[in-house]
This record gives structure tokens, sequence and C-alpha cells, in this order.
């Protein structure tokens, strides 16, 4: 799973959401203050400015 989602898997800003027929959605929390960043990054994210390590909510 990791490997798909790739960098947001790992990274403070990202928020998992799970939607009710079991859908899984990365958002990227820094969209919402910083234009470069898309509110659904394509997957897998491989590079990425905003990165910064820690767990996904
Ligand atoms: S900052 Fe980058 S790695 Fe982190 S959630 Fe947003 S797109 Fe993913």
């Amino acid at each position: 799973m990791t490997a798909a989602v790739g960098l947001c898997a790992t990274c403070a800003h990202a928020r998992r959401v799970q939607s009710a027929k079991g859908s899984v959605f990365w958002l990227c929390g820094l969209a919402s203050t910083d234009r470069r960043f898309p509110k659904y990054p394509p997957l897998p994210v491989v590079r990425c400015a905003g990165h910064r390590p820690g767990s996904p909510t």
C-alpha cells in the first residue's frame, strides 16, 4: 500500500479518508493554504517539496 501511495503515506500533512463504500482517498493538508499542492495528489507521490516525515491522520 505504501508503495502505491508514495510519500503521502509517511507525511504528517496527509489525511487518509475512507468512503462508506471502502474507497480510500488521500488528502493533502497543505492544499488549503498553498496552491502548489493539489487537494488530491496523483498517486504515487514520488517527490514533494512539502513532505514532512510523520504519520498521516
Ligand atoms: S505535502 Fe506532499 S507528501 Fe505530504 S500530503 Fe501533501 S502531497 Fe503528500
